[in-house]
């Protein structure tokens, strides 16, 4: 947290911070010695380092579904995240001008599939420009007719609740109205789940000892 002081003491004094705000560059060092000296990269916050930076916060990949007016529509989506235990909420980020979006407005609900690890071709096609295509795929659906990849690892039925601007993306938040595991419990087998690191997909290798 960089609002912790102690923490901020350790940043480096390369990012001049706005002048109605204290930045790295106000942080007195703390404690007894000095602080350790910084090792790394500091980066303005542009597109570029954004995408450099958070593309080190690996993620999950789902596919997030609707039912458009030309029928299923798709987009792969790793901005996903859960909100919420009690109520069950989620989230994730799309594009302003995305068509998916859209769909979502006018039907007030979709699903969302957990990818697994072997479904890396399934997230290129639908993070690809034109309108994806569902033929070929195993899809299963729900109450909300939006359509649940089969060979995922899990899946999410939600109703549109809350949408937020969120700079070039809008923040959509679900509430889950159904929810399961797919499969045989893919994420448990040695595949495990689809991951996103550093703009490549890629499976997990095995889980940290704690
Ligand atoms: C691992 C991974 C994770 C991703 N996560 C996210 C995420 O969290 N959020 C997110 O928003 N995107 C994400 N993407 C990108 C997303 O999957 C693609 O951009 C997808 O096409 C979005 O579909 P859509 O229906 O939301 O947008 P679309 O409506 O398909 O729009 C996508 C882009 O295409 C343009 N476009 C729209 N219609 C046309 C047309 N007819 N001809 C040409 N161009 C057109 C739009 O202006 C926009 O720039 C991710 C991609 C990958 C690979």
């Amino acid at each position: 947290m960089t609002s912790d002081p102690g923490v901020r003491a350790l940043l480096p004094p390369l990012l001049a911070p706005a002048p109605d705000r204290p930045g790295p560059r106000d942080g007195a060092p703390l404690g007894d010695g000095p602080a350790p000296p910084f090792r790394g990269e500091a980066l303005a916050p542009d597109p570029a380092a954004m995408r450099r930076v958070c593309g080190h916060f690996t993620t999950g990949v789902t596919v997030v579904t609707a039912v458009a007016d030309e029928g299923w529509i798709g987009a792969t989506v790793n901005s996903f995240t859960s909100v919420s235990l009690d109520p069950a909420l989620v989230l994730f980020c799309l594009r302003h001008d995305s068509r998916l979006l859209t769909a979502i407005r006018t039907c007030g609900q979709f699903a969302v599939s957990i990818l697994a690890a072997g479904q890396g071709p399934v997230a290129m096609d639908f993070a690809a420009k034109g309108l994806p295509s569902f033929d070929g795929l195993a899809c299963l659906t729900g109450a909300t007719g939006a359509p649940v990849l089969r060979d995922g690892v899990g899946y999410l039925e939600c109703k549109l609740a809350d949408e937020y601007p969120g700079g070039d993306h809008r923040i959509v938040v679900g509430a889950v109205t159904a929810l399961g595991l797919l499969g045989d419990g893919a994420a448990a087998g040695p595949g495990g789940p689809l991951t996103f690191y550093r703009g490549r997909l890629a499976r997990l290798d095995k889980e940290c000892e704690r």
